[in-house]
């Protein structure tokens, strides 16, 4: 399986201005790809920095991609750092400068004398066109030390752009440049209303498994089961996942609630609809997350209210979800709140439906910004489990 590196650029990346979200999409197409990476670092726009770590990332991987630093200023430096990582110049093309010009006119507007440098890249480079932006991108070829040929590929950093040339010339270049011949296939068990440690002590063995890998991730109030194999083709790749699936699945039961793309509100709204009831909530602090979640559901989710503050009891929250289900004549009423004026939050809980009640306090003792999600995702689980 052939080795990558993938490196990030830019001196945003670095003050914390943008968050990098190259690195893990590139990581996950070239993982999908049956490349396996090793590395990702992010450094801003300072030239030997580049060249040396490039450098450096020739020594290990087959593929080295780095992504911004293509643009049109003087603190755009990815050009440069691979010329010099390789101790070439950078050389001027003629009809990459016309692919910049043309896509000024596409645009209706006109280049500076600066685009000029989105001519220019390192001697013996191969020229990506790229038809969502003006940077044009560019790999160049390199000797491994132990045989073989290794490629470093250099795209820009607008995510868009880069995604675009990522798939549609990257990946298909690295298909048959290294003739991959292996899919790794990820199949993601979401499960609502439980810890991570709860599910780690009744999977943590699968864990150890090397193929498929099994892998948990906590996000507040739900945690994913991801079961990743990679073989030669996507159908033996799920023959793979099928019976570690069907463990998890027995271990699990009904912590979870689905799989994939499924959300928690898909599930639980789905099954309102099944018995024809209509929703309206009630939400205390939660800046209007918990009606989000609801938005796009239509037919079932009827309205909602937001109350900016959260509510100071149980009760007062039951009164309040009692009365909108009434005045709006739900058959389904979901009250969520934080608790007012506490450092440590419990979070309110109430469901009334035509067949019953339900209020739960739930202690939160995790990072307060973490409240008002766990407290939507309890909320919806709890609509999720309105028969039990
Ligand atoms: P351009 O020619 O458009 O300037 P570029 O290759 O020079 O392209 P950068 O200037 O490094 O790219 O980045 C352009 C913008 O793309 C950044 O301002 C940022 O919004 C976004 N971007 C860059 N790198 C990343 C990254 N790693 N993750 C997410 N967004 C990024």
């Amino acid at each position: 399986m052939p080795t990558a590196e993938i490196i990030t650029i830019g001196t945003e990346l670095m003050l914390g201005d943008i968050l990098d979200t190259n690195a893990p999409y590139i990581a996950r197409k070239l993982r999908e790809a049956g490349v396996d990476v090793q590395r990702t670092w992010s450094i801003g726009d300072f030239t030997d920095e580049i060249a040396n770590a490039i450098r450096e990332a020739t020594q290990r991987a087959d593929i080295i991609l780095t992504t911004g630093g293509l643009g049109p200023t003087v603190d755009d430096p990815t050009r440069e750092a691979v010329a010099r990582a390789f101790g070439v110049p950078t050389e001027y093309r003629e009809e990459l400068w016309q692919q910049v010009v043309d896509r000024f006119v596409f645009f209706d507007r006109y280049p500076t004398e600066n685009n000029r440098k989105q001519a220019y890249v390192p001697r013996g480079a191969v020229a990506i066109e790229n038809p969502v932006g003006t940077a044009p991108a560019f790999l160049m070829e390199f000797g491994r030390a132990e045989g073989g040929k290794g490629v470093v590929i250099a795209l820009p950093g607008v995510p868009r752009e880069m995604e675009h040339l990522l798939e549609n010339e990257v990946l298909p270049d690295l298909h048959h440049r290294f003739a991959l011949d292996r899919v790794t296939v990820v199949r993601v068990l979401h499960t609502a209303g439980v810890g991570e440690s709860q599910i780690d002590e009744k999977v943590g063995d699968l864990e150890a498994m090397k193929n498929p890998i099994v892998g948990l991730a906590a996000h507040a109030g739900q945690v994913d089961v991801r079961i990743a194999a990679t073989a030669q083709s996507e159908t033996q790749a799920r023959q793979l996942i099928a019976p570690v699936e069907a463990e998890v699945r027995e271990r699990l039961g009904n912590w979870i609630y689905g799989a994939d793309h499924e959300t928690l509100e898909d599930i639980a709204l789905h099954l309102l609809k099944s018995k024809d009831w209509h929703l309206t909530a009630v939400e205390g602090g939660l800046e209007g997350k918990l009606l989000r979640r609801f938005a796009t559901q239509n037919g079932v989710f009827l309205s909602g209210e937001v109350h900016p503050s959260p509510f100071t009891s149980l009760e007062t929250l039951h009164q309040a979800t009692s009365f909108y289900r009434q005045t709006r004549q739900a058959e389904v009423g979901l009250g969520v709140s934080l608790q007012a004026g506490q450092e440590k939050r419990d979070i309110f809980l109430v469901l009334i439906t035509p067949v019953g009640e339900k209020t739960l306090r739930v202690p939160f003792g995790g990072p307060p910004q973490l409240a008002a999600r766990r407290a939507v995702n309890l909320g919806i689980d709890l609509l999720r489990k309105i028969d039990r």
